[in-house]
């Protein structure tokens, strides 16, 4: 999508701090971190929010979870642990329109989530 944020992101029309890609996925550092690890890791097939994902995208999501929990891996946080979230739309808290999962790393993360 032409005006997409992490579209542009994903062709490197934007730059960002990557620390992973393949041919379906990209992994960059949030410009905002909430955490002192603080990952998105995107599809570089524009799919607006999760309630978007068709059945011919499940192998898609499958490998961007997968990928968040090896980057959180490779990271050294496996055994300490981690959070990984969807935000959905403005109850989620969903402010960037391009499917996206957090990874969250390095400190204790607390619940309920505000
Ligand atoms: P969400 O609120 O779930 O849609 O998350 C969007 C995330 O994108 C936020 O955590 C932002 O800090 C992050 N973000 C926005 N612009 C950029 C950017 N140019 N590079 C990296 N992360 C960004
Ligand atoms: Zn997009």
């Amino acid at each position: 999508m032409s005006d997409c944020l992490f579209c542009k992101i994903a062709s490197g029309e934007i730059p960002a701090d990557i620390v992973y890609q393949d041919a379906q996925l990209v992994a960059f550092r949030d410009i905002n971190p909430q955490a002192p690890t603080h990952i998105l890791v995107i599809p570089r097939q524009h799919i607006e929010t999760l309630n978007d994902l068709s059945a011919d995208d499940e192998h898609l999501a499958g490998q961007l979870v997968r990928r968040a929990g090896l980057i959180a891996q490779t990271l050294g946080h496996a055994d300490a642990g981690y959070r990984t979230v969807f935000n959905c739309n403005v109850h989620g808290g969903q402010t960037v329109f391009h499917l996206h999962l957090h990874l969250l790393a390095g400190r204790p993360m607390t619940w309920p989530p505000g």
